[in-house]
């Protein structure tokens, strides 16, 4: 008879190892979740309380009965205050000691003084069922979280059901307290049985609903973490396909991904442009300089060429940011500044030439000049400098007007530039002020030269609104000798224009060194 009444409370006693176990197994596999800690440390407290209090029907002992029925209080509080957790409401811990108090002093007292098991199951039986109640109403309560609504709705009757077999348990304590109804055999009460035929079974389908919300949440978390990613995919995608830069994602040398612009400046469709190496679309001079910027990845700007399929060459800025996403892929920026080439290009042409007459101007005679100075003191090579001053210009001027004399200007420049050889320098250094440095030219031959010139220009027919004029210029020149500056060639080539306008004009005259 006795196996009949223990073998409730051990399979009881093997139905809350079974949840400890699970809890374990599911606190191991949700961290860092913090409610199935709880859990799993409540179900291994009621484990433990129900081996006591198995052990205390045995042997009788005190300490057994109040630990054991401390512990079982304890491991189902613990479970309650997992629910609270889980929720993320303040964790009511105060009901451990409470619960514990009360019933812990009404076990001792009965053990000292009492002796009646009924009041003591009574006690013990409506702390325990007003325990999960607390669970129930929160989990009843709240309206968030629609993901976890049906696991949160099992709990809540599961933990009720536990509650209303509790309560139950009290009221047949009561009962059997109050008539002095005493059993001859433990089993034939139902306070005994209740709590291990139902109560302990609404428990376990109350944990089961626990591992039941924890996975819907996680699921749900999941699922929200997943359209997350989607959406800033979506988000990167649209960001790659505005920018009006071309836009390539590098991974491991290779292009990832590309937007339209990227094909537009590199000449490639889209398809074949993914998985080819990025830096074969520049030219191989380059290529060293390209892998540095993108293993530095600084986002500095640096200017190369793009060597398209077709062979042709574009101007292009490029700069490589890490996509900083711990893909270790790289973003790379490419922009078509061909115009802004273009553009540079004509600053710097601007900046060398006369505006009116295209030839060099005074600034990039000078620095070519001295360059060609350095080059034939160096090499000790002849080099001759003259000065042509366009005569009576004033009076070109003002007989068919200044336009008329721009026009003249113009002409006469753009004869003398064919005039000179490749290595000859010719530039406007004046109003009406011309030089042309020869080197590699001795004095004779820059005489050869200087007379087809003044010969030329004489013969000029120059047109203004109909109007035919003609020029005439005076030159001086001068040939370079050992240790000429600059300054003293100009000095020299000035005064030797000046003694040709003395003797009349449209001549040549030479001046020589001192
Ligand atoms: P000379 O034979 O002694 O050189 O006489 P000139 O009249 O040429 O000499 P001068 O230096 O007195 O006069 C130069 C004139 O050149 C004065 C100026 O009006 C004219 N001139 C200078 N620059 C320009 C220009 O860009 N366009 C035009 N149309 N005239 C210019
Ligand atoms: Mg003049
Ligand atoms: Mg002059």
């Amino acid at each position: 008879m006795e196996a009949i009444y223990y073998s409730p409370m051990l399979l009881g006693a093997c139905l809350i190892l079974a949840i400890a176990v699970s809890a374990t197994a599911l606190w191991f596999t949700t961290r860092p979740i913090p409610a199935p800690l709880f859990w799993m440390i409540g179900a291994w407290a009621l484990v433990i309380g129900v081996v006591m209090f198995a052990t205390f029907v045995v042997t009788r002992s005190p300490v057994l009965n109040v630990i054991g029925n401390a512990l079982q209080l304890v491991g189902e509080a613990v479970l309650v205050l997992g629910v609270f957790r889980f929720i993320g409401r303040p964790v009511p811990y105060w009901i451990i000691p409470v619960s514990v108090l009360i019933v812990g002093g009404v076990n001792i007292h009965y053990w000292m003084y009492d002796g009646n098991s009924d009041f003591l199951m009574v006690v013990y039986s409506i702390v325990a069922a007003l325990l999960p109640l607390q669970a129930v109403y929160l989990l009843l309560s709240i309206k968030d979280e629609p993901a976890i609504r049906s696991g949160r709705f099992l709990v809540a009757v599961c933990l009720g059901l536990y509650s209303i077999v509790t309560f139950a348990r009290a009221w047949y304590a009561w009962e059997a307290f109050a008539t002095g109804q005493s059993y001859a055999q433990p089993y034939e009460s139902f306070s005994y049985l209740l709590p291990y035929n139902f109560g302990i079974p609404a428990m376990v389908m109350a944990f089961i609903g626990m591992t039941l919300m924890t996975m819907q949440r996680i699921l749900a978390t999941s699922n929200r973490n997943a359209k997350k990613a989607e959406n800033s995919a979506q988000r990167f995608e649209r960001l790659l396909h505005i920018s009006s830069a071309g836009i390539a994602v590098i991974r491991d040398g290779r292009i990832s991904d590309s937007n339209e612009q990227l094909e537009a400046l590199l000449g490639v469709a889209r398809n074949e442009l993914l998985e080819n190496e990025f830096i074969l679309y520049f030219k191989k001079k380059d290529r060293e300089e390209l892998n540095a910027a993108i293993a530095q990845a600084n986002g500095e700007l640096i200017d190369i060429d793009v060597k398209r399929p077709d062979g042709s060459i574009l101007n292009t800025e490029l700069r490589v940011l890490p996509l900083a996403d711990q893909s270790g892929d790289f973003i790379v920026e490419l922009r078509d500044i061909s115009h802004r080439r273009t553009l540079e290009d004509e600053l710097k042409r601007l900046a060398t030439v006369d505006p009116l007459t295209g030839v060099f101007n005074r600034r990039s005679f000078d620095g070519l000049f001295s360059r060609a100075l350095q080059l034939a003191r160096r090499q000790k090579r002849p080099m001759c400098l003259a000065i042509i001053d366009l005569d009576h210009f004033k009076e070109i001027n003002d007989q068919f007007g200044h336009q008329a004399g721009d026009v003249a200007l113009k002409q006469f420049s753009q004869f003398c530039d064919k005039q000179a050889r490749g290595t000859d320098v010719f530039a406007r250094i004046g109003g009406e002020e011309f030089a042309l440095l020869m080197p590699d030219t001795d004095l004779e031959g820059a005489l050869s030269i200087l007379r087809r010139i003044l010969d030329g220009v004489a013969e000029l027919q120059l047109v203004d609104m109909g109007r035919l004029f003609t020029i005439g210029a005076s030159a001086g020149v001068t040939q370079y000798e050992i240790g000429d500056s600059i300054a003293t060639l100009m000095k020299r080539a000035d005064r030797a224009l000046y003694q040709s306008k003395e003797e009349g004009r449209n001549r040549i005259s030479v001046a020589e060194a001192e």
